[in-house]
């Protein structure tokens, strides 16, 4: 793993998802099979496969204070291209550092991680005026869990985080993204956890590989994916949860 502290020009970026983004880090430690954001290689000159370099914005949170002061409150997404939440977050607690000047400043958040160390920010995600914290759940079987994400913290810490954070008042959400086999067993884990649930086949190429080696491919059908929404949306809507 190549660990490198940088300077950025920018942090407060237009997303075509929410009206702003801010990624702390270029680069993720989880390196999920199915990663999106791999395509961020191409961008920022990284040789290195994906999961192997994180560039650390160690200036992200003056840049943020900086561009914050010329602009309207709106909606921050954090993060699109890395998780803000990966293990260096620990340590260079720039995610934090951000999340502090938004709530400060009145800006709505929406977090979207893989980690349990969110957790660690309550106390600042209560201060803010419209935060949300979701976290990804791709599965609820743990076994395919670390076919596709061995570096991403177990289902069960997930769901506790879920749950502590919805607990302290928070607005929570699960992000059932991309739907891996197991999925269809997730509502009644997550049922009292989140405000509302996202789901999305993200039929991303990168991954066909896993499902393959571990003869998974009738579980890559458009009927597998089908299924799977039509259980979950019906559960989650009996219990009231709203389904995207
Ligand atoms: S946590 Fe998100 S950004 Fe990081 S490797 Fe996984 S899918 Fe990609």
């Amino acid at each position: 793993m190549i660990i490198k502290e940088v300077m950025s020009k920018s942090i407060l970026s237009k997303s075509q998802v929410y009206p702003y983004v801010i990624n702390p880090y270029i680069g993720c430690q989880h390196n999920c099979s199915y990663c999106y954001a791999r395509f961020m290689k191409r961008f920022t000159g990284h040789q290195e496969p994906w999961g192997q370099f994180v560039d650390v914005k160690v200036n992200a949170p003056d840049l943020l204070r900086k561009q914050i002061a010329k602009k309207t409150p709106e909606t921050v997404w954090i993060s699109g291209v890395c998780d803000p939440y990966q293990p260096l977050e620990a340590k260079y607690i720039l995610t934090r550092k951000c999340l502090e000047i938004l709530a400060q400043n009145d800006w709505p958040v929406v977090i979207q991680t893989r980690s349990p160390l969110v957790q660690r920010d309550i106390d600042i995600l209560r201060t803010g005026k419209d935060f949300e914290v979701g976290l990804s759940i791709t599965t609820a079987d743990d076994h395919i869990r670390k076919l596709f994400e061995p570096n991403v913290p177990s289902i069960g810490a997930r769901i506790n985080a879920l749950d502590e954070l919805h607990q302290a008042g928070i607005r929570t959400y699960a992000m059932i993204a991309p739907i891996l086999p197991g999925a269809e067993h997730l509502a009644d884990m997550l049922i009292g956890k989140v405000d509302y649930v996202i789901l999305d086949r993200m039929n991303y190429h990168h991954a066909d590989w896993v499902y393959r080696k571990y003869h998974l491919e009738d579980k890559l059908t458009d009927g597998y994916f089908f299924q799977t929404e039509r259980i979950l949306s019906a559960a989650f809507t009996k219990a009231g949860i709203s389904c995207r």
